[in-house]
Order: structure tokens, then sequence, then C-alpha cells
């Protein structure tokens, strides 16, 4: 059975309505994360995220957790103690989260990139106007526009910086936000403005969780999608009653 959310909204509504906000709640809320899930002083140490998102590539949350941590029990999270540390040692404290070799490489490497171009500080980068900041973490070896954004959030939050990854990718296509060819701005520009900037932290992160659970990349499950109404791909797939 399909559920709508009908809500008495207009189907063509350029940004989300409490309402919907509401149902998203509802629904996603229960999913999201518990604050002690986190290694300690993550959020507050650009250079520590940095290292946990090359931790998190093509594996699971849980994964590049316990990386993190084989990591922080060998080493001093810093680039001085990481451009200094054996491979050999960085290869088997992070094994539990898979792609070591090339994990460990792309550590070592950053580590030493952050302390020749930065001095080891990337805190005074994040100071910095947003798009300069912004240039410059682009500067350091294997850091793209999602990791460059998530560090920025840092500074300005999900209210100006939403670092689109694949579930965001996806989720903006199906809505129609963007056309299937949008590039990573575009996308970005389309989800903020999509978002009322009231809570748009959290209601980012309720999309998120939307895409991952229930707008997933196979078989999305329209049927039971808070935001159904407004949806560009769920027009075209699901026929509705007159
Ligand atoms: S209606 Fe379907 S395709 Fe559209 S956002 Fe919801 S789950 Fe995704």
């Amino acid at each position: 059975m399909v559920i709508r959310y009908d809500v008495g909204l207009d189907e063509n509504m350029s940004t989300l309505d409490p309402k919907l906000i509401r149902a998203l709640e509802d629904k996603y809320g229960p999913f999201w994360w518990p604050e002690d899930m986190y290694p300690k002083g993550l959020s507050s140490d650009p250079f520590r995220r940095i290292i946990i998102t090359v931790l998190s590539q093509n594996t699971s949350e849980v994964n590049c957790i316990r990386a993190y941590k084989g990591l922080a029990a060998k080493f001093e999270i810093t680039p001085e103690a990481l451009a200094r540390a054996d491979q050999e040692e960085l290869k088997e404290a992070i094994r539990s989260g898979g792609l070591y070799n090339v994990k460990s490489k792309r550590i070592k490497q950053l580590s030493k990139v952050v302390l020749e171009k930065f001095g080891g500080a990337l805190k005074p980068v994040l100071s910095l106007p947003k798009e300069e900041a912004k240039e410059k973490l682009m500067e350091l070896p294997g850091i793209g526009n999602k990791t460059a954004d998530v560090l920025l959030t840092d500074t300005y939050s999900y209210r100006e910086v939403i670092p689109i990854d694949t579930h965001y990718d996806r989720l903006a296509k199906r809505l129609g936000l963007v056309k299937q060819n949008a590039k990573y701005d575009e996308i970005q520009k389309a989800l903020i403005n999509f978002i009322p900037k009231e809570n748009r932290d959290r209601v980012a992160g309720l999309l998120w969780l939307l895409a991952k659970h229930t707008c997933r990349a196979q078989n999305p499950k329209c049927y039971e999608c808070p935001i159904n109404l407004l949806c560009a791909y769920e027009k075209k797939t699901m026929p509705r009653s007159k």
C-alpha cells in the first residue's frame, strides 16, 4: 500500500514544508546516531576528521570507526606522528577497515602535506573565507569537494555547506531538484534551497537518512516515503489515482 503524506500542499513547492519536516522527523528521528558512537575529540579536530574520512572510503561506518580506534590506539592522531609512522605498523593499525594498503599510504602522504603546506594546523585554514578555505583544502592529496565540505561544516555548519555524497546526489536527482547530469555545486545549491534555513542542519540529516534507508539505490521504497508527494521519480514510476 502506498502511504501518501498528502498534507494539503502544493506538489510543485520548491522548499520543504514544516508538515513534511515533521513527517521526516517522525520516521527518521529514531535512526539518529547516538552521541557516543564517535571517538572523543573527533568533531573538534579537523585533522582527525580528515583521517576518519580517508578511513571511511569504501567501507561501513562500523568498520571505519573500528579502524580509527585501531589507529588511535597505536599512534597519536597528529600530522607529525602519522607522517613519521612506520608504513607496516600503520597498515596493521587500520587493517579492520579494509583497503589498508591504499589508506595507510594516503594517510602518510596527507600528513606530510598538511605539515609542509600548513605547518600541521588546519584550523587557521578553516577560518578563512569559505571559498578560499575550500580551495586550500582541495590542494591536499585525495581531498575533493565532499571531504573539503565535511571540514567546512565545522565553521559554517550544514546551514551553508552540505557535503554531497552518493546519497544526496541520488536523492536530489530523483526528487527532480536537479537534472541527471548535474554537477556537485549545482546539487549542493539545489538542496540548500530546498531545505528551509531554520533547522537546516537537522533536516539535512533527516534527508540523508531518508536517502539511505528509503530512497535506496536499488528498489527505493517510494510507497512509504514521507516526501513522495513531491517526487519527480515517484510521479513517473507510480501512477496516481485521480
Ligand atoms: S518517492 Fe521514492 S524516489 Fe522519490 S524521494 Fe521518495 S523514495 Fe526516493
